[in-house]
């Protein structure tokens, strides 16, 4: 370990943790300063709303910290149910099913429908629980070159035949580039071969569709059968994940889906919270419309810069490289901005990448706009001014 330590160093791509205090929110502080957050996957400034700290309390009031059991055994409770039946309810589909994570979800989802006589098509840009899942799964895995149809339809040609079931598995929104996925151009080829769909949601939930529902609602395609994951713990501000379908899915799921069996139950918390995130999505559509006014603002006031293409709250600036991405954070961050440099090995070519929130003010924005349009003044200046 010390030797693997030592070569993760030699090529830059040691991480560590940073410690944020306080409440989480479009302002944080890191390491005793308060900066700016383009960093969190908190889309709706909902996990430091005081109405989802009310539920998480009243819920652990009433039921306990610990759910004590595997939902099979001693850890199902009302509040479950609930939870379950308005996730059902956002997604227009006939059931769900929370997980304790959106990577148990997807693992156990992927190991549960297929298995070793089987074929997973995967695009190559797939977040690491669809990956780690498709090996769970012990069935054959090829990967599609990113978002192309004409690789994935090749492969279904020249392979689907030899298997019994296949499975097309996408992340909605890409987790590292804010594009999404050509969702209605998939579920046709997957008709066309004979194929399940699972889409991975997390970054689209309570961010894309006029209801927040995701990009199954964004393009259209709540009445198509296919599988959704996501999680509770992004937009919705809480800890969890979920799988969303149709009844004979979810009580598939409940038998055969080891990530959900064989774990404790979502805490009361966790899951009151959820409950209450996806109660005030409903009632204040407003919260989705100001998140949009917001990441059109950004990427309008970034045209000029090398962004990749993206129609969700994940914005991303393309840096010439490793040293240049990790420097420009740095000068970010002197200018009271918190956004992440993203580097290989965790994808291919460097970025800073910045998340949206709808809690942003345009002042916020502006700050970020004119950081990286380099049209600031002095950074010692800037730090002077802080936030506004
Ligand atoms: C964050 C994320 C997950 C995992 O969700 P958790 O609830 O944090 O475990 C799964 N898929 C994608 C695309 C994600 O971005």
């Amino acid at each position: 370990m010390e030797k693997s330590l030592a070569t993760i160093h030699r090529a830059h791509w040691y991480r560590s943790v940073r410690t944020i205090t306080g409440l989480p929110g479009a302002v944080v502080e890191l390491e005793g300063r308060r900066l700016i957050n383009f960093a969190s996957n908190d889309y709706l400034g909902l996990a430091g709303d005081p109405r989802l700290i009310a539920a998480a309390t009243a819920a652990t009031q009433e039921l306990g910290t610990g759910s004590t059991g595997s939902r099979l055994l001693s850890g199902h409770r009302k509040l479950h149910q609930q939870l379950e039946r308005a996730i059902a309810s956002l997604k227009q589909t006939e059931d769900a099913l929370v997980f304790s994570s959106g990577y148990l979800a997807n693992m156990g989802t992927i190991a549960a429908v297929v298995g070793e006589r089987d074929l997973i098509l995967a695009d190559q840009y797939n977040h690491s629980s669809l990956k780690n899942g498709a090996k769970l799964s012990g069935a054959t895995v090829l990967n599609y070159l990113h978002c192309n149809l004409e690789d994935l339809q090749t492969k279904l040609e020249g392979q689907r035949s030899q298997y019994r079931r296949c499975l097309i598995v996408s992340d909605s929104v890409f987790s590292m580039d804010g594009d999404l996925c050509p969702l209605p151009e998939l579920l046709t080829l997957a008709e066309t071969f004979d194929s399940m769909v699972l889409i991975d949601e997390a970054h689209a939930t309570g961010v894309m569709g006029a209801t927040g529902a995701g990009c199954v609602e964004h393009y259209g395609c709540t009445k198509s059968n296919l599988i959704q994951v996501g999680t509770l713990s992004k937009a919705l501000g809480s800890m969890g994940g979920y799988v969303a379908g149709t009844a004979t899915l979810i009580d598939f799921l409940r038998n055969r889906a080891p990530t959900w069996i064989y774990t404790t139950a979502l805490t009361p918390a966790d899951t009151g919270a959820a409950l209450e995130a996806i109660k005030i999505l409903t009632q204040e559509p407003q919260l989705i419309k100001k998140l949009r006014k917001n990441f059109v603002l950004l990427k309008k006031s970034l045209s000029n810069l090398d962004i990749i293409p993206s129609e969700s709250a994940i914005v991303c600036v393309r840096m010439k490289n490793a040293s240049d991405a990790l420097a420009t954070a740095e000068r970010l961050k002197t200018a009271v901005i918190f956004a992440p440099a993203i580097r290989p090995p965790t994808v291919p070519t460097s970025r800073i990448r910045i998340s949206v929130m709808a809690t942003h003010s345009p002042e916020h924005i502006q700050q970020l706009v004119e950081e990286l349009n380099h049209r600031g003044t002095e950074d010692t200046e800037k730090d002077k001014r802080g936030i506004s």
